[in-house]
C-alpha cells in the first residue's frame, strides 16, 4: 500500500512546503499556453521529462505536498482517504502519453520520482528511464546489479535483503548464474541515489534542450537541480504542475493544469492516438531461450505448486496466462469494482478467446519481457487449449515440453475445488485430450511420491 510506504520511511524532517493552493489558468491563457508547449516539442531535438507524484494521484496513489497528499494531512493529523495498492494501480493518461512521445521520438529520457512503476507498467523501456527512488515492482543484485521486475510489488521498502537469489547468467560463465542476494530498490530519505540511474540522468539533462517537469513541485535534490543543467546547455525549462514549484522563476513556461489535460491536447495536436491493437509477436527477441516447460491441468490439481518448485530448482523464470489474464480484466474494470466475481471474468476471457485463443499468453510475454529477457528456462502454467499449445510450439519448436498435472477429483476436492466453482472447461480438455501427446505426465496424488516424480522432470528437462 502506498500509504504503509510513507510510514515505512524513517522520519523525515526535510518535508518542504506542503499545502499549497492549487492555481489555475484562464482559459485563454491554457490555449496560449497549451500552443506554445507543442511547438517547443516539435522543435526539440532531445527532450527529458521529469515526473513526480501528481502524475499518478489519478492512479489512486497519494503524492506527499498536494492538498491531500501524505505530508499535508499529516499536518492536520489526518491520513489520505484513498489510497489503492501499487499491484491495482494503471498507469494514467500521461504515463501513457508519454510512452507514446518517446515511441514517436518526441521524447527521448524519462526522470521519475515516483516508486509505483507506472512507467514501466506503461510500457516505457527500462533503458529510457531513471527511477531515482526505486520501484516497488523491481529487485537489485548486490553483485551483479541485475534488476528483476515482478508483476507484484516485491513488499519491503529500504533497501533490505528480500531473501532471493539473483538468476541472472554470469558474465565470465554463461552456464552459471549468478546467485547473488536480491534486494528491494526502494530508497530511504538519507540513502544515496543509484549512481547508474542519476548519471544517466543528469547526461540527459545536460545535453536536453528541452525538459519538462510534470507533477513535482521539484523540492527535493537532485530533482530540482537536474533542470538547470538543461538550462546550462541553452535549452528551455517547462513546468506543467498545480502548485508553485521552486524552479518557478528559471522555467521558460509555466502551465497550472492537470497534466491529464495537457498530455491530451498535445497527443491530438501530434496526431498519436491510443488504439490498442494486439501487437505481432517478434520470435527474434526470445532466441536465448533453451527450455519451455508447458503446464496444464485442471484447476487445484497443484499446477502452481509445481510450477513454483520446478522454477526454483531450474532456476527458471515462471510465468502464469492467468495472472495476465487477470491484469487485462481489472483494466477495463471500474476503480471501485477490482474485486468482481471470478465468474465474470472467465466469461470475459472466454470470449476473448474465441477471437483470439493465444491472446493472453502473447500479453503475458510481452507484458514480462524484460524480467525474463536473460533466463534460458521458462515455465508456462495454465495452459488450457490446444491453440496455446501450438502458439509455443509453432514459435520454439524443439524446446518445448508439455507436462499435464492430474489429481483426482477425491483430492482436488480436498484442496478447495468443488464442482459449482468449477472453472476448467470440458470442451478445451477434451480438445486436449485428443491433440496432445504430453512429455511427461505429473500424477499429483497424495499417494504418489512427489519428489520421485519431481526428479523425474527436471531430469527430463535437463
Ligand atoms: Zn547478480
Amino acid at each position: 500500500m502506498s500509504l504503509s510506504y510513507a510510514e515505512s520511511l524513517s522520519y523525515f524532517p526535510h518535508k518542504g512546503k506542503v499545502g499549497m493552493p492549487e492555481l489555475s489558468e484562464k482559459s485563454d491563457d491554457l490555449k496560449i499556453k497549451l500552443e506554445k508547449l507543442e511547438q517547443m516539442i516539435r522543435q526539440s531535438r532531445h527532450t527529458v521529462a521529469i515526473t513526480g507524484a501528481g502524475i499518478s494521484t489519478d492512479a489512486g496513489i497519494p503524492d506527499f505536498r498536494g492538498p491531500n497528499g501524505v505530508w499535508t494531512l499529516e499536518k492536520r493529523g489526518e491520513k489520505p482517504s484513498f489510497n489503492t495498492s501499487f499491484d491495482k494501480a494503471l498507469p494514467t493518461f500521461t504515463h501513457r502519453a508519454l510512452c507514446k512521445l518517446e515511441e514517436n521520438n518526441y521524447l527521448h529520457f524519462v526522470i521519475s520520482q515516483n516508486i509505483d512503476g507506472l512507467h514501466h507498467r506503461s510500457g516505457l523501456p527500462l533503458g529510457k528511464l531513471a527511477e531515482l527512488h526505486g520501484n516497488v515492482f523491481a529487485e537489485e543484485c548486490e553483485v551483479c546489479r541485475a534488476q528483476v521486475i515482478h508483476p507484484k510489488s516485491v513488499g519491503s521498502y529500504c533497501r533490505k535483503r528480500t531473501g532471493n537469489v539473483c538468476n541472472s547468467l554470469k558474465s565470465r560463465n554463461k552456464s552459471l548464474s549468478c546467485r547473488g542476494k536480491l534486494r528491494d530498490t526502494i530508497l530511504d530519505w538519507e540513502d544515496p541515489l543509484p549512481e547508474l540511474a542519476l548519471n544517466m540522468s543528469e547526461q540527459h539533462c545536460a545535453k536536453a534542450d528541452l525538459c519538462i517537469c510534470l507533477g513535482t513541485s521539484l523540492q527535493i535534490r537532485p530533482c530540482r537541480d537536474l533542470p538547470r543543467k538543461t538550462r546550462k546547455n541553452g535549452g528551455k525549462i517547462v513546468i506543467i504542475n498545480l502548485q508553485k514549484t521552486s524552479l518557478d522563476s528559471l522555467a521558460d513556461l509555466i502551465i497550472h493544469e492537470r497534466c491529464d489535460h495537457v498530455m491530451k491536447y498535445i497527443l491530438g495536436k501530434l496526431n498519436l492516438n491510443f488504439d490498442e491493437k494486439p501487437s505481432v509477436f517478434n520470435v527474434s527477441k526470445y532466441s536465448h531461450i533453451k527450455k519451455i516447460i508447458l503446464l496444464s491441468g485442471k484447476s487445484k490439481c497443484g499446477r502452481n505448486f509445481i510450477g513454483k518448485n520446478l522454477a526454483e530448482r531450474l532456476s527458471a523464470s515462471l510465468l502464469h496466462i492467468n495472472d495476465s489474464l487477470k491484469h487485462e480484466y481489472e483494466k477495463i474494470q471500474t476503480k471501485d469494482s477490482c474485486d468482481t466475481d471470478k465468474k465474470n471474468m472467465i466469461k470475459w476471457a472466454e470470449e476473448k478467446c474465441r477471437e483470439d485463443p493465444t491472446i493472453f499468453c502473447r500479453m503475458m510475454i510481452e507484458r514480462y519481457d524484460e524480467l525474463y529477457s536473460l533466463n534460458p528456462i521458462w515455465i508456462i502454467s495454465d495452459i488450457k487449449s490446444y491453440a496455446e499449445i501450438e502458439f509455443f510450439k509453432n514459435h520454439f519448436n524443439d524446446h518445448v515440453l508439455i507436462v499435464r498435472i492430474e489429481a483426482s477429483n477425491d483430492v482436488r476436492e480436498k484442496r478447495g475445488w468443488n464442482s459449482h466453482a468449477d472453472i476448467d472447461n470440458p470442451e478445451l480438455e477434451s480438445q486436449l485430450d485428443k491433440n496432445v501427446r504430453w512429455s511427461f505426465v505429473f500424477s499429483n496424488n497424495e499417494q504418489d511420491k512427489f519428489n520421485e516424480q519431481m526428479n523425474d522432470l527436471v531430469k527430463l528437462i535437463n
